[in-house]
């Protein structure tokens, strides 16, 4: 059970917390359980140095239009890192001091670790996805084709690690043309220095050229809402593909039931979230942090408590 409050941006003017303090932006936000795989993390650095047991991580609801000021008041009231959710990602681009690489090729931040001046934005998402398709579905990102679904934040630190570990072939597909191809104009420079065919399409009629037995990411918000329809129909591909949706709460979506009724191998994104979380501390402490505990902490808390189901 998740016992981590979801706070106000009106909490935060008045916060005088002494403790060093980490936090999840975003909305919604009441579903992460980002504070709860954190904590468990935070215990367990704490019995090699006792300094972080005072550590701790908060949830905030920001909406996008209040970030720009919102950023300066963390900053202001000490937080020394910051994850960022839907529908921050891409926005926050533009209001970090700096950025690393991978994120600046993402065009996408989901950490900020604090400096003087500032924020610094990193992206570990892109590692978190690719740990998790390993570990859940015994599948490899390199020598795949891969077919994203979304164009936000996390779909392009998806697109981009795929491009870097060499899938076969890229397709995107989203609901917005216009975010559609923005993700494209930045994946084509990347993807002709790779060599790896790119292309775009409408998630609601799947060309039917796609490749068969492809590796399916759902990196769109469709399902987080228990009567999200699935983000695209896997009756329209080919072959047997394989399905990683990178909602994990609820657990199970539309998307992973269609899945399950046809036999295919399919997770959710519990294990991606438990390994972009444990390399966001790593940069945020400069310890080395595993994702096992934290992985376990995120299946306990999803754990049905009793007759009212997920807690
Ligand atoms: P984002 O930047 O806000 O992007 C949202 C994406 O979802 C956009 O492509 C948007 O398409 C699409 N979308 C939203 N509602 C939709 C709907 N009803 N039908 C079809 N497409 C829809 O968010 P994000 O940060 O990339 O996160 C995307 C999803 O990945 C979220 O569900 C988030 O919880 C999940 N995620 C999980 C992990 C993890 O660790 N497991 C990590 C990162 C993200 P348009 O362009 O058409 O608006």
């Amino acid at each position: 059970m998740d016992r981590h409050p979801v706070r106000t941006l009106e909490e935060l003017e008045d916060w005088n917390a002494e403790e060093p303090s980490l936090a999840v932006l975003g909305r919604p936000v009441a579903h992460s359980l980002s504070p709860v795989m954190h904590a468990v993390a935070l215990a367990r650095l704490a019995r090699e140095d006792a300094a972080f047991g005072a550590w701790r991580y908060h949830k905030f609801d920001v909406p996008p239009e209040r970030l720009a000021e919102a950023l300066p008041l963390f900053h202001a009231r000490g937080f020394l890192g910051i994850n960022l959710t839907i529908p921050h990602k891409v926005l926050a681009v533009g209001l970090v001091r700096a950025i690393d690489p991978f994120a600046a090729d993402a065009g996408a931040v989901n950490t900020l670790r604090r400096r003087d001046d500032g924020y610094e934005g990193f992206n570990t998402d892109g590692h978190g996805v690719a740990r998790a398709i390993t570990d859940e579905l015994g599948t490899a990102i390199r020598g795949s084709h891969v077919v994203v679904l979304g164009a936000g934040g996390a779909a392009r630190a998806t697109a981009v690690t795929c491009l870097a570990e060499r899938c076969a072939s890229l397709a995107i597909g989203n609901r917005t043309p216009a975010n559609l191809e923005a993700l494209l104009s930045i994946l084509r420079p990347l993807a002709g220095a790779a060599g790896t065919p790119v292309r775009g399409f409408d998630p609601s009629r799947p060309p039917a050229d796609l490749p068969a037995d492809a590796l399916v990411i759902n990196a769109t918000s469709a399902g987080l809402a228990a009567d999200d329809p699935p983000p695209i129909d896997l009756g329209r591909l080919r072959g047997a593909p394989m399905v990683y949706d990178m909602i994990y709460n609820p657990p199970a979506t539309e998307l992973l039931r269609a899945a399950a009724a046809r036999g295919l191998r399919a997770a959710n994104g519990l294990s991606m979230l438990a390994h972009q979380g444990a390399r966001s501390l790593e940069i945020w402490t400069g310890r080395s942090v595993p994702a096992a505990p934290m992985l376990a902490a995120c299946r306990a808390a999803l754990r049905p408590t009793g007759p009212s189901g997920v807690s």
